[in-house]
């Protein structure tokens, strides 16, 4: 129910249709275009350490976004020793949280413009990105004020590349809400996004002692902070397998039943029976499988479409996909932008590619030369069960199905084991409803995208190996990172 007071509900973002938005976008994204930005440890008081790795565009990489200067294991040894829960009244934190969401949006420009550079994000995604944060801090904000229970003490939050600025701040700022103490560490391959927020939401009034930030990679800085008593919590989004790595990290290391908050992979499917309106159907496949480059753990890797119009309905999919534009996503025209990373793009390829020689392959266009760019693809599998794993790119399997066997397809998506987004077309709500209860899945989409869920109204989060829960931007995930009070015996 309604966690925004009656005042305050989501962000109105930025409408990309409504020429003065996009007019103010240009003018304030454009100081921006060539700027370059640092990252470095944020610890309380301490200097930065020296060496400096540069942070390239994934799709130019001629372009240097700017520097991090990544932090060693000592530096979290010294951020540990300083970290401080937030100990000012919920009433206090809410209002600086609220602070830093204004902020946040005070700095549109500069913030559009890293997540393009650095995380290549188009710019109807980087406008995403910045509502869902402000969503996260207000919506957190306004649950600590009805919360009346003590922080766990000091919170781990390891945040993934593909939400660089919305995931890292959902974790950071529900810690926070809750009166912890947090070391963040950002995905390594995009530490400026972070650093710039960290630096918004100190300048909002966060102590330097609350939050820290410390930016590297996995193994030095994450399996630091992993395997330290000091911690009393990790909040996680990234890859099943990492999760299981800082399970054992912490069991081995940590007070038992430590919580650890793990947001992971999944294997996403969608069915379109023949009731579907096949122009909706398509554009929301499209947006499903192939917005953000298909770098999202909700999008669309596994499609099921009714044997009956399979024929058509591809031959329009592959119509649609034709018509992406692939590109710089700075550039308003692109669709499409970069893979993250070229271990990414040769990994993703080279499934393609077997698809190829195979002959599965239905369809593809190609791709520009330069930057780490897949153009989408679309792959004929018997079911889902032939998907090896999750292929973090746009790369689309499509099977067919008869009527007469849905219940199997059901079962084939449950024996995955995953459990994250699922989508449905069909106008036969007795249908719906059958495969809602048959189905186990954190959120399932009927008759829209199965992307892009809203803080407040559609709480993001899977089951079985897609994570732990609670979701995201929901009513259950701040009690999470509080302590429950010790029941009061009497006598
Ligand atoms: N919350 C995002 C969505 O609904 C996905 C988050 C993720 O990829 O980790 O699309």
């Amino acid at each position: 129910p309604a966690l925004f007071a009656p005042e305050r509900r989501n962000s109105r973002g930025w409408d990309l249709a409504h020429a003065p938005d996009l007019a103010a976008i240009e003018a304030a994204r454009a100081p921006h275009r060539a700027a370059r930005f640092e990252a470095a440890p944020l610890i309380a008081g301490t200097a930065a350490p020296e060496t400096a790795q540069a942070v390239l565009n994934p799709a130019d990489p001629a372009d240097i976004v700017g520097h991090v200067r990544p932090a060693s294991t000592g530096d979290v040894d010294t951020a540990l020793a300083a970290a401080r829960p937030w100990d000012a009244p919920a009433a206090a934190r809410a209002a600086i949280l609220r602070r830093a969401a204004d902020l946040y949006e005070d700095h549109f420009g500069a913030i559009f413009a890293i997540v393009a550079r650095e995380a290549g994000k188009t710019l109807p995604d980087a406008v995403g990105e910045l509502r869902e944060a402000v969503d996260f801090l207000r919506y957190y904000a306004a649950q600590a004020e009805t919360l009346d229970t003590p922080p766990r003490g000091v919170f781990a939050c390891i945040s993934p590349w593909n939400f660089p600025l919305a995931i890292f701040t959902g974790q950071v700022t529900a810690a926070l809400a809750a009166g912890n103490a947090v070391l963040a560490k950002p995905a390594e391959q995009t530490p400026l996004i972070a650093h710039y927020a960290t630096r918004l939401l100190h300048e909002a009034g966060v102590p330097r002692d609350a939050l820290q930030l410390l930016p590297g990679d996995g193994a030095t800085v994450g399996a630091r902070l992993t395997a330290d008593p000091r911690v009393n919590g990790v909040a996680f989004t990234g890859a099943t397998e990492t999760a299981r790595i800082i399970a054992r990290a912490m069991a081995d290391h940590m007070a038992p039943g430590t919580p650890l908050i793990a947001e992971t992979g999944g294997l996403n499917a969608m069915v379109v029976d023949s009731t579907a309106l096949p122009e909706q159907a398509v554009r929301d496949v499209v947006t499903s499988a192939f917005q953000s480059a298909g770098q999202r753990c909700s999008a669309l890797r596994c499609l099921y479409v009714q044997e009956d119009i399979a024929e058509g309905f591809l031959k329009m999919l592959t119509g649609a996909m034709a018509e992406l534009r692939l590109g710089d996503p700075w550039d308003l025209s692109t669709d499409i932008g970069p893979l993250i990373e070229a271990a990414a793009l040769r990994d993703f390829t080279a499934h393609v590619a077997q698809a190829r020689t195979d002959g599965r392959l239905l369809w593809q266009a190609p791709a520009p030369a330069t930057g780490h760019f897949l153009s989408p693809a679309l792959i004929r599998v018997d079911g889902i069960a032939a998907l090896e794993r999750e292929i973090f790119g746009p790369v689309l399997h499509v099977a067919t199905f008869r009527a007469e066997h849905l219940d199997r397809v059901i079962d084939a998506i449950n024996a995955r084991g995953y459990g994250l987004t699922f989508g449905l077309h069909s106008r036969i709500d007795d249908r719906v409803q059958h495969i809602a209860e048959r189905l186990a899945v954190g959120n399932a989409y009927v008759n829209r995208n199965q992307i892009g869920a809203v803080v407040g109204c559609q709480p993001f989060g899977g089951e079985g190996l897609s994570g732990t829960g609670p979701k995201a931007g929901g009513a259950n995930y701040l009690p999470r990172f509080t302590a429950r009070p010790a029941p009061k015996i009497a006598g």
